[in-house]
């Protein structure tokens, strides 16, 4: 019987898509309460098209393209 303690964490993973820092780098960057995760291949997405986060990330309706 394996008690696994829960921990109400956010995965380490990307969020754009949901590779895992055991597959590729990732890095973390913090926005409005709370931070997230995303890998260099989806860097510029959070940049140049912030809208295409809209409903994976929070709020990236209300960010500007860099
Ligand atoms: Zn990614």
């Amino acid at each position: 019987m394996l008690a696994k303690p829960k921990k109400m964490e956010i995965k380490k993973e990307c969020l754009v898509c949901k590779k895992d820092a055991t597959e590729i780098p990732i890095t973390k960057f913090y926005y409005q309460e709370s931070h997230f995760y995303i890998c260099p291949q989806h860097i510029p997405v959070l940049i140049h098209d912030p809208h295409k986060l809209i409903g994976l990330l929070p709020g990236a309706d209300n960010m500007q393209a860099g």
